[in-house]
């Protein structure tokens, strides 16, 4: 068994989608990126590579490539699952905390868990989503931006 841990943090904006663990949330302001943003399928990516000492998103994903303009990053999540495959490995299990001011996340959790376990090739129960907020305070706290961190385990195929 081997683990690994990623993070991510966008800055917010007014005017575009907010898109996070693969589900587009209604709101005013959503992540200013190259791709779509989502900070869940950045974070797991970073942890499942980091797991095995592939490197990182960047290395993979450059984020200057055309062919990831407004990408949907739950497509990405599929491409490290199978640089996971290809590197003898299986996902294991994923922890997720999203931190966001607002909207509540909560809602949407239950359906972030099933994209995830669904592009990770995971069972769901495996796949944990939590939200919090940063009570007021700092960047994030005031609206400025949201972030994530994962861990990842991931064990070797047929074990
Ligand atoms: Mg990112």
């Amino acid at each position: 068994m081997r683990i690994g841990i990623g993070y991510d943090v966008h800055r917010l904006v007014e005017g575009r989608p907010l898109v996070v663990g693969g589900i587009r949330i209604p709101w005013t302001h959503g992540p200013l990126a190259h791709s779509d943003g989502d900070v869940v399928c950045h974070a797991v990516a970073d942890a499942l590579l980091g797991a095995l000492g592939l490197g990182d998103i960047g290395t993979h994903f450059p984020p200057g490539d055309p062919a990831w303009a407004g990408a949907d990053s739950v497509v990405l999540l599929g491409r490290v699952r199978d640089l996971v495959r290809q590197a003898g490995h299986a996902v294991h299990n994923v922890d997720v905390m999203v931190v966001l001011e607002q909207p509540r996340l909560a809602p949407h959790t239950a359906m972030m868990r099933h994209v995830l376990a669904e592009a990770l090739d995971a069972p769901s129960g495996m796949i944990s989503i939590k939200a919090t907020t940063s009570e007021g305070l700092g960047p994030i706290g005031h609206g400025e931006g949201l972030a994530a961190w994962a861990v990842a385990t991931v064990r070797p195929c047929g074990s």
